[in-house]
């Protein structure tokens, strides 16, 4: 039951992106290829004394990567370099591992279920490693390739 919900959530997402747009005042960008499935992904952040003020994206890939990138940038805003880097860790323990589903993870935790289908983590964890190169590099950069 828990899991219909869940994939509604991510339907839900997949259909209407949240923050699906360009930014032309970022200061952080990256993009993201996952060869597996094809979907591709730009990033962009705004950030503030090390703090996401905005995050949006860009791309066309399947249901799944475009969920998680909306879900991801909801769950940025207001964190700290830091605390998205925690929360980059968690989400992959959850799609990789049987860890528990921790409080911190808040409506991540919808992708659980993808840890059932290996083929789809790729999909899943793609705007989070762009997530990763985009906290990495300062935004001058040449946007780094993810895999
Ligand atoms: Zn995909």
């Amino acid at each position: 039951m828990v899991h219909e919900l869940y994939q509604e959530i991510i339907l839900d997402h997949s259909k209407r992106p949240r923050n699906f747009h360009k930014m032309d005042d970022a200061n952080r960008k990256a993009e993201g290829y996952n060869p597996l499935c094809g979907d591709r992904l730009r990033l962009y952040l705004k950030m503030e004394n090390g703090v996401v003020k905005d995050a949006s994206f860009e791309g066309a890939g399947c249901a799944i990567s475009t969920a998680s990138a909306s879900l991801m940038t909801e769950s940025l805003k207001g964190k700290t370099k830091e605390e998205a880097m925690v929360l980059l860790d968690r989400f992959h323990d959850l799609l990789t591992t049987d860890s528990a589903v921790t409080a911190e993870l808040g409506k991540l935790a919808v992708f659980c279920g993808v840890r059932d289908y290996p083929a789809r983590v790729k999909c899943a964890t793609l705007c989070w490693h762009t997530l990763k190169s985009a906290l990495e590099n300062n935004g001058g950069a040449p946007p780094a390739s993810t895999e």
